[in-house]
């Protein structure tokens, strides 16, 4: 049961001036909860030259576009963004904001909840309103989804990573209101963004793989992660890893699953020495067969998969890429 109030807030990120598809999902996802509340759904978006973007985040589902169009915001300036949205929530008051996990929603989220004085749920998997009309969000924790709610300040803030929502049915036909921002000369920039230089992705991006192979602590050290990289490589898999393999630096933050990392939904799914904890798992629900390779038998990630394989991986996953090789050649 929901109650009028304040509008629901997606700030939509734009990257060469394309808007993003987690912040159209955003959008769809504020839709139903706006429709719920009776409210409206509005969105921010900052950049440069976003006049066509515009009518992307009417089709997806907005009814307010405020629009900050101006070459000092082709690149994210972090001080400006903040003080551009911070100044703009202050005198509109939406009731929900809704950033998404990317590298700069995870940096922005947090300086404007704290400029408004205002709660933040990182990383959610899960919207929903509760019966007294505020905003549940959803996270993983305590080996299940525990909800989060922010019941005084407002407005309520969350980030959600790219998948947790679906791509919007998009309608051509809707429009809405553009209000322009005035984007004055002046905005604090004491970090500047000059210049974008772009890493090629190294092997088969992982959001699209159709097999996804993923490693876990139980790699042991870098030679026994190599050795689970060589497998996603005869596989011509994506490579998928968990926050410990992170952690120890045997491959960067892009490759982790789960609920601060990437949503996967693959053919096939090969989890290699992990345990299946809940913050992981979380990332992989779309995949349609699970296979997992763990030396404990008791291991949770057994719980979760179609077939278990209770093997040492550092024995188990060079025998496995020679047969590969020989069914190759
Ligand atoms: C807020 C929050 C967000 C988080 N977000 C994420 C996230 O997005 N993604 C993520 O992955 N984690 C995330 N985590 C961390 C998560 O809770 C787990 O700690 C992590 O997923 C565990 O990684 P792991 O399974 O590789 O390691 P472990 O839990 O240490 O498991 C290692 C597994 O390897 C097995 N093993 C050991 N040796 C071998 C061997 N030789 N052969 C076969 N198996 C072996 C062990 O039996 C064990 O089951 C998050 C945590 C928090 C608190």
């Amino acid at each position: 049961m929901g109650s009028k109030g304040g509008p629901v807030w997606v700030f939509a990120e734009q990257i060469d001036g394309r808007v993003l598809a987690v912040s159209l999902q955003l959008i769809g996802q504020a839709r139903k909860l706006a429709d719920e509340m009776e409210t409206s759904v509005e969105v921010v978006i900052l950049g440069s030259e976003l006049g066509e973007q515009v009518q992307k985040l009417f089709a997806a589902g907005a009814d307010r576009v405020y629009l900050g169009d101006d070459p000092s915001l082709t690149f994210y300036q972090q001080e400006a963004y903040v003080e551009i949205i911070v100044e703009l929530a202050k005198g509109q008051q939406p009731e929900i904001m809704l950033i998404g996990s990317t590298s700069m929603g995870r940096e922005l989220a947090p300086l404007v909840a704290a400029r408004l004085e205002t709660g933040l749920t990182a990383h959610c998997t899960g919207l929903a309103l509760g019966e007294d009309g505020t905003l549940e969000q959803m996270i993983p924790a305590y080996g299940g989804l525990i909800s989060i709610t922010c019941p005084v300040r407002r407005p309520q803030m969350a980030t959600v990573a790219k998948g947790v929502f679906p791509m919007p049915t998009v309608d051509e036909n809707r429009t809405g209101e553009v209000v322009p921002l005035d984007v004055p000369d002046g905005l604090p920039c004491r970090i500047q963004t000059l210049e974008v230089v772009r890493e090629e992705p190294e092997g088969v991006p992982l959001e699209s793989a159709s097999i996804v192979v993923a490693g876990g602590a139980g790699a042991g050290d870098l030679e026994g992660w190599r050795e689970i990289a060589a497998l996603a490589e005869a596989l011509n898999a994506g490579l998928g890893s968990t926050r410990p393999v992170v952690d120890e630096g045997w491959a960067g933050l892009e490759t982790m699953i789960g609920q601060s990392g990437k949503m996967v939904s693959p053919e096939l799914y090969i989890g290699v020495g992990l345990s299946g904890e809940q913050q992981h798992v979380v990332g992989i629900v779309g995949a349609q067969v699970m296979v997992a390779v763990n030396n404990d038998s008791k291991a949770p990630v057994f719980e979760q998969v179609d077939y278990g394989i209770v093997d040492d991986c550092r024995e188990f996953v060079p025998v496995l890429i020679e047969k590969i090789k020989g069914r190759q050649v």
